[in-house]
């Protein structure tokens, strides 16, 4: 978990690697959907676009093939999913019918300030179609509203664990890493 310009994709990326489990990205498969020109995408481009969550159903019929195979394997790194109470409820619930169980839930902290900057600077590079100074606003305020009653949903569980992302990426995936006892 963790706001827009976190550093989400970057350390669950680096952690798969790390760890030898999938990398699932609910973010990269909802924009996958949308270059794919799916039924699916164009349920989800206009959300897309103004930075609004997407429909449960939509994320979680997605994602959920990609879960399962992925813990019948070796685990996974969820990354953007859940984000919202109404998500991990039901992220939950199918992992107890599919006999399987969270390890632990990370969350990247920087400061609004700060994600400004480095969403800005990554839409020149990487020209994401949401990461306009308009829309990264409204990102962030559905993080806050959405996301962050998530931090305490998790803590109840013993499963939460804070890490100051406002720090460089290697800096990060120690701290992760060693939260996690790896
Ligand atoms: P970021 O965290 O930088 O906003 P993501 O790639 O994780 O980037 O998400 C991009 C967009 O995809 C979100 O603004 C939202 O529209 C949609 N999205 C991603 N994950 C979810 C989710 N779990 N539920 C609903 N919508 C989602």
């Amino acid at each position: 978990m963790g706001p827009p310009g976190s550093g989400k994709g970057t350390q669950g990326e680096r952690l798969a690697e790390l760890l030898h489990v999938e990398h699932i990205a609910a973010g990269d498969l909802l924009r996958r959907e949308v270059e794919r020109g799916t039924d699916v995408g164009s349920q989800v481009a206009d959300s897309l676009a103004k930075g609004e969550l997407v429909a449960d159903s939509l994320v979680i019929d997605l994602l959920l093939p990609k879960v399962e195979a992925a813990a019948g394997d070796n685990g996974f790194v969820l990354d953007g999913f859940p984000r919202s109470v109404a998500q991990a409820r039901t992220a939950q619930h199918l992992a107890e019918e599919g006999g399987f169980s969270l390890d632990a839930a990370i969350y990247l902290e920087v400061s609004r300030d700060k994600l400004v900057e480095r969403i800005l600077k990554r839409a020149s590079l990487e020209g994401r179609a949401d990461d306009t100074e308009e829309v990264v606003h409204n990102r962030l305020n559905v993080f806050e509203e959405a996301t962050g009653p998530l931090g305490d949903f998790y803590r109840n569980q013993g499963l939460l664990h804070v890490v100051d992302a406002d720090r460089d990426p290697d800096a990060v995936t120690a701290d992760i890493l060693a939260d996690l006892g790896v």
